[in-house]
Parts: C-alpha cells; sequence; structure tokens
C-alpha cells in the first residue's frame, strides 16, 4: 500500500532520512518507533507530500508520489487520514464543523456531509458531542474527533504521528482499540509513529525500528520483540522516559 524505497531527506547540514525504505502492506497496521529526532515525524511529512524529499521513490497504492500540478497533491493527499499527538482541532469550532471541514473544503453537499459526519461519530464513539467545542472535551475525545476528521474524505491510508503520546494509559489503550478497529471494520491500512514500546506491541503486526536516520530492524512484531531483546533493550533504554 505504502512503498518507500531510498528516500532521502537533509534540513541543511542536518542528514535527517538516510535511504530508508519500507514497504507497507495492505490492510497492516504498521509501526515505525524510534527515539525523539530521529525523523519519524519527518518521513510521514514526506509520504503526505508536506515536505520535499530529496531523491527516493514513494508509492501509494501504486501510484507514483511525483506530481506537478497542485490538483494532482491534492488528489493524492485525500487518499491519506492524518492524526497528530496535539490533535490539530480548529478549537473555536464545534465537532460537527471540525469533522466536516475537510468535506466543505472539496465542495461537497449539506446533505453529504451530514450523513458522513453522522456516520463517523458514531464510528468514533462521541455521537453525544457534536455541538461540543474541543475545549469541552477530554484528550481522548479531542483524539476521537481528529480519527473521525481524518476519515472523513475515506482514506486508503492513516498516518498516525504520536497520536496516544498527550494521553494517560488507560485513554492511550481506548484510543488504540479504535484505531484496531478501523483497521479491521474500515479496512484501513495504519502507518502508526511511536517512541512508545507499548503502544507497539498493542496494536501492530510489523514494526521498523529507525536509528541515525536508518532502518535499523524490520519484521513481525513478535519476532523483533521476543528474538532480538537486545536491539530492543538498547532502544528502550533510548526511548524511556
Ligand atoms: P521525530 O519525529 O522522530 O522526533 P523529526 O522528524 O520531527 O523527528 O525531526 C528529525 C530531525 O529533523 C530533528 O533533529 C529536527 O529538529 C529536524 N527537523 C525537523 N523538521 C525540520 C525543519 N522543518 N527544519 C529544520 N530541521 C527540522
Ligand atoms: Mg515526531
Amino acid at each position: 500500500m505504502i512503498k518507500i524505497k531510498n528516500l532521502d531527506k537533509s534540513f541543511g547540514e542536518l542528514h535527517v532520512l538516510k535511504n530508508v525504505s519500507l514497504e507497507v502492506q495492505k490492510g497492516e497496521i504498521f509501526g515505525l518507533i524510534g527515539k525523539s529526532g530521529e525523523g519519524k515525524s519527518t518521513l510521514l511529512r514526506c509520504i503526505n507530500l508536506l515536505e520535499k524529499r530529496d531523491g527516493g521513490t514513494i508509492t501509494l497504492n501504486g501510484q507514483a508520489a511525483d506530481f506537478k500540478r497542485s490538483r494532482e497533491v491534492r488528489e493524492y493527499r485525500k487518499g491519506i487520514g492524518m492524526i497528530f499527538q496535539h490533535f490539530s482541532l480548529l478549537e473555536r469550532q464545534n465537532v460537527y464543523k471540525n469533522i466536516a471541514a475537510p468535506m466543505e473544503c472539496w465542495g461537497y453537499s449539506k446533505q453529504e456531509i451530514d450523513e458522513k459526519v453522522r456516520e463517523l461519530v458514531k464510528i468514533v464513539g462521541i455521537e453525544d458531542k457534536l455541538y461540543e467545542k474541543p475545549r469541552n472535551l477530554s484528550g481522548g475525545q479531542r483524539q476521537r474527533v481528529a480519527i473521525a476528521r481524518a476519515l472523513s474524505m475515506d482514506p486508503q491510508v492513516l498516518l498516525s504521528d504520536e497520536a496516544t503520546s498527550a494521553l494517560d494509559p488507560q485513554t492511550t489503550q481506548s484510543i488504540l482499540q479504535l484505531l484496531r478497529d478501523i483497521n479491521e471494520r474500515l479496512g484501513i491500512t495504519i502507518l502508526l509513529v511511536t517512541h512508545e514500546m507499548e503502544v507497539i506491541r498493542s496494536i501492530c503486526h510489523r514494526v521498523a525500528i529507525m536509528e541515525h536516520g536508518e532502518v535499523a530492524d524490520c519484521g513481525k512484531v513478535s519476532e523483533i520483540f521476543l528474538n532480538q531483546p537486545g536491539s530492543l533493550k538498547r532502544l528502550l533504554g533510548e526511548t524511556a522516559e
């Protein structure tokens, strides 16, 4: 579903991504773990074309992400939902408006938007919060709004950048459960970035470990976590907070 080959990215002198290659299969939850500053967010931003790569190729569902026109870039981005650590909600708008915003940008009809918003709040479990402002919601509820918004354009892929890092352990588990449901019920492929081992262990099928801007290791979560305690211990030590 997502094929990244020899991705290279520098910010001035800082070589952030070095020859990174990854393949995320359709329907899987793929984890990307590494300590802070390893380039995980930059990688997601490159996939979403929010950041321009210096080299390498990115392919989404067979389509190379090389576009000349901004219209093509917008169409490509439509296929990708994204959620963040700090939710990025429109604070002055209510839940309904937050979820509807992308559809309004794309010129959907009022009726289409209304049906979709009501379907999405059910999926993420916040039917009773439709007309609340984000400030009246808990962290977990805010992330549910963000997830609903990310699903509004029926993406093939959901990119999650530390989406549970601002949440307490119990809320983290409920959001991970929701992501698992979305993956299983809607068939959406998820690429999930985190610095927390427990998140990977909870829901990911496969995992890649980023170290010094490279993919240090990649494989099934069960194999990486059980068979290679050495490299993991090192990583754990480095990512422990
Ligand atoms: P991670 O998400 O793994 O914590 P990031 O991708 O956010 O890492 O950042 C990787 C490195 O790139 C960091 O050293 C960060 O300071 C740097 N960086 C990220 N974005 C920019 C930017 N727009 N300009 C300059 N440096 C950046
Ligand atoms: Mg980051």
